[in-house]
């Protein structure tokens, strides 16, 4: 394979940059007086939060700088993403911790769950109980948890949250979903028509805009330049196409995505929570009971913390066919447990399917740049 240089569009932010270009913002929104509360999971039901009139704000953290301060509290082997998330809070250097009016855990895995208990020495941590099956008894729990979630709201900011105020939230919510499914759906495109390096980084860095209706105007925009561009036959070319599934991947998107791009590969497909995974259902507008509705869609998010989790086979098999997979990279930060024993499933799905499959575990720190390099290097040769 030969090396290839990205192409990105000149108003191209990392996510770093585009992180800390939201500091600013965040805090002049916090001057104005806005209610900011902090999250760290695709399975909080933000709805609630912007029907409080509040901002959710992501904490889940991707950088290595703050690991070193966890670790004097948590286990070293644990997951990059957990240490990083609470590194940031306990050396206080996070701005959106900083920020956040309370923050919100979830009961998803053992090692987040964990950690909540200890973040709570920083700042005030409300955790809903998410349970870990899909059948009715669990469906009814999580649609009280969701009602829990409401009443610490309330009583937080001293408010009282209307249907009326949930179901305008559900539907710009819904309308953001929309949005960045459309975004992500270009990968469908054949040849591809953007970097997938783009594509991970635009829409992890837009959670920073903290502007629900101009991240969506932001995106279309971007969407139809790209579709456009895509129709006039300027981005044509033949290269192996990959879909990246497994653990959230901004925290290794950089000697991971980019790399397999430059050394010739096109990520197509995401089928990870910071992908397509939470944009697939949207809310049921049409359901008579709100909070029915917010729990059967959040509860049908197919994270590995889930057992069982064939709903994400369900899914991978088919985003293979429309996005013409020829090869399927699964990333699993160290220590996940959930999803590095799921990848058994995975591989044997894959590979039962005619597709390339590799597996890569990691962590945020740059030591295993040269051998992730060969290994992709390698993968890739499987596809000429
Ligand atoms: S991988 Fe699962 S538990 Fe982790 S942030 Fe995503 S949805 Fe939440
Ligand atoms: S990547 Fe895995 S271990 Fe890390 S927070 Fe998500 S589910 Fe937990």
């Amino acid at each position: 394979m030969t090396a290839s240089t990205l192409h990105l569009p000149t108003d191209f932010e990392t996510y770093s940059e585009a992180r800390r270009a939201g500091f600013l913002r965040m805090k002049a929104l916090k001057e104005a007086g806005a209610r900011v509360v902090g999250i760290f999971c695709t399975f909080v039901p933000t709805e609630l939060i912007y029907a409080a009139g509040a901002l959710p704000v992501g904490l889940c953290a991707y950088s290595e700088e703050p690991i070193a301060a966890a670790e004097a509290d948590l286990p070293r082997n644990l997951c990059p993403l957990i240490k990083a998330s609470y590194g940031f809070a306990r050396s206080d250097t996070c701005p959106y911790f900083y920020f956040s009016d309370f923050v919100v855990g979830e009961t998803t895995c053992d090692g987040k769950k964990k950690m909540f208990e200890l973040l709570g020495r920083y700042k005030e941590t409300y955790v809903m109980q998410l349970p870990h099956r899909r059948d009715d008894a669990a469906l009814a729990f999580w649609r009280e948890q969701i009602l829990a979630f409401q009443r610490k709201l309330e009583d937080f900011y001293g408010i009282s949250i209307s249907e009326a105020e949930i179901r305008t939230a559900i539907r710009r919510k819904n309308r953001e979903r929309r949005a960045l499914k459309a975004f992500l759906e270009l990968g469908k495109l054949n040849p591809a028509p953007m970097s997938g390096y783009e594509m991970g980084t635009r829409l992890d860095a837009g959670s920073f805009s903290f502007d629900l209706e101009g991240r969506c105007r932001e995106i279309e925009t971007r969407t139809a330049q790209v579709r456009a561009a895509w129709e006039c036959g300027k981005t044509s070319r033949r290269r192996p196409r990959l879909l990246v599934t497994g653990c959230p991947n901004a925290g290794v998107r950089e000697k991971i995505l980019r790399t397999v791009e430059e050394l010739g590969a096109d990520v197509v497909a995401f089928d990870t929570c910071n992908g397509i995974r939470e944009k697939l259902l949207p809310v049921d507008e049409e359901n008579p009971d709100v909070y029915d509705a917010l729990a059967r869609k959040y509860l049908d998010i197919h994270c590995s913390v889930m057992s069982p989790n064939d709903g994400r086979l369900a899914d991978l098999g088919q985003m293979l066919e429309e996005y013409a997979v020829d090869g399927v990279l699964e990333i699993v930060l160290q220590s996940c447990h959930t999803y590095a024993v799921e990848s058994f499933w995975i591989r044997q799905f894959v590979e039962a399917r005619g597709r390339s499959y590799l597996n890569l575990e990691t962590d945020y720190s740059q030591a295993d740049t040269g051998q992730l390099t060969t290994r992709l290097a390698a993968f890739l040769e499987t596809m000429e």
